[in-house]
């Protein structure tokens, strides 16, 4: 261990980074993807990397920053495992070195295709948990997840997953919703659920054609929408999700679940939604009133306001230059997370599901309300329906926690599918595809 110096303070409140060690570095090129794009903005270095120096000024720091006991580090990308595996085990050090007693926990985001036996020990011996992205069965996964040469990536995932359970890794599934995915909620989520993940997590891509600021950078993909942005701005790339139909995806899937999977299979939304309902803070920081202490840092040590808001702009400075408490407790970082509820247009304050949806990420707040305000989420319309849709059922799985029992109870007051309405469903989910 060197001895780096610079002391640091200890934030008030926890505050999350994930940290990007490959930078937007991939051996992946899904279609989709917001990140591979930022490597515009790292345009001198070929391979971005994370330096010895970095990653223990970071851990170090991080650490000391924190007010807590226990200490989370989340490592995504770009694809981490690129960095190779002596890199974690030297994480894994320099966290026993800093850590003084404390409890360290370690998650690590993944295309997954890059693991192997020796991966798969080291993550199942240092209790990592993973998150792998898999879209769903393979058609639809191989749509945009692909290599350079335009490859499905399917079946390279399924390698990696099943590595990961044999050697006993704790993990769990990410699947990104598109246009086309969108119309297949019951599909996707049948087969994630059957080929063994209990954990799910759904995140709908919404992406823009480039704007002049992004153009400037070099960037493929629109820059976040400014409070200031009038008119109707780019266009939303093919591949993003209908908003409506983004709706439609989520209850198909809650029909579902909520009749035979309470308490076996945990899907974020429903999750998050429960527990708006229920009084508290919504889990997932699109959906709480106010975000900001989930920052992202990358692999030269630059930390920004969000793993969303990648962009010179919201650079909050550099933790080899920078108190690592300081950054991540910013002025300017404290009125980002603010703005998430001050910066919300009269018609989500008047909402009936606002305490639900919060008006969502800032990311996609680039439509206007029907009297013309800017600032409301593009996926409203899906919004406003999923949480309209699942309210009376979550208020009456409240009722049932209140009372304590268990909300898996609430399986109990809906009749089972007869085969006739099963296959009419059926129909209308083929009828829907079609358009
Ligand atoms: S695996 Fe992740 S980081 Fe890599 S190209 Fe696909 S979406 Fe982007
Ligand atoms: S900008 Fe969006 S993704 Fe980032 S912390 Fe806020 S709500 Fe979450
Ligand atoms: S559903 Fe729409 S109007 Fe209601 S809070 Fe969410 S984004 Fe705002």
């Amino acid at each position: 261990m060197s001895t780096l110096s610079a002391s640091s303070s200890v934030c008030q409140h926890p505050a999350h980074l994930l940290v990007k060690p490959a930078g937007p570095d991939c051996n992946l090129r899904c279609q989709y993807c917001f990140y591979l794009e930022k490597h515009a903005l790292f345009a001198e270095e070929k391979h971005c990397r994370m330096s010895d120096d970095v990653i223990e000024q970071y851990v170090r720091t991080y650490i000391a920053s924190q007010p807590t006991k226990e200490i989370e580090f989340a490592w995504q990308g770009g694809e981490p495992t690129l960095m190779g595996l002596d890199f974690f085990k030297r994480v894994v050090a320099l966290e026993k070195h800093y850590g003084e007693g404390r409890t360290i926990s370690n998650s690590l985001q993944t295309n997954g295709t890059l693991l192997d036996d020796a991966w798969c020990e080291f993550l199942a011996r240092e209790g990592f948990l993973v998150g792998v992205s898999m879209d769903g069965p393979a058609a639809i996964h191989n749509r945009y997840r692909t290599t350079a040469d335009g490859r499905g990536t399917w079946d390279m995932v399924d390698r990696g997953v099943k590595l990961m359970r044999k050697h006993g890794v704790e993990h769990n599934v990410l699947a990104c919703v598109t246009r086309e995915s969108a119309y297949e909620g019951v599909e996707i989520y049948r087969f994630l659920r059957d080929y063994g993940f209990e954990f799910l997590q759904f995140i709908p891509i919404v992406e823009r054609q480039p704007d002049d600021r992004s153009e400037a950078l070099g960037l493929n993909l629109s820059s976040p929408p400014q409070i200031s942005d009038d008119g109707e701005g780019p266009a939303v790339m093919p591949f993003t999700v209908e908003a409506q139909q983004y709706g439609q995806f989520l209850i198909d899937i809650f029909e579902e679940w909520v009749r035979r999977d309470v308490g076996k299979v945990f899907v974020n939304h429903f999750d998050s939604a429960l527990g708006a309902f229920y009084g508290m803070n919504p889990s997932l920081c699109i959906y709480a009133k106010m975000c900001g202490s989930s920052l992202a840092i990358e692999h030269d040590g630059t930390v920004y306001a969000c793993d969303h808001f990648v962009y010179p702009e919201y650079a909050r400075g550099n933790i080899m230059r920078n108190d690592m408490a300081g950054l991540l407790t910013s002025n300017p970082q404290q009125a980002f997370g603010m703005s998430k509820w001050l910066d919300l247009p009269a018609c989500c304050k008047a909402c009936e599901v606002v305490q639900a949806c919060h008006g969502g990420c800032l990311k996609h707040r680039f439509a206007h309300s029907a009297e013309g305000e800017p600032g409301l989420n593009y996926l409203c319309p899906g919004y406003k329906l999923f949480f309209t849709h699942v309210r009376p059922t979550m208020l009456k799985m409240c009722e049932l926690l209140r009372a304590e029992r268990p909300a898996a109870e609430i399986m109990q007051t809906f009749p089972r599918a007869t085969t006739a309405s099963r296959n009419r469903a059926k129909q209308q989910r083929k009828k829907k595809r079609r358009r």
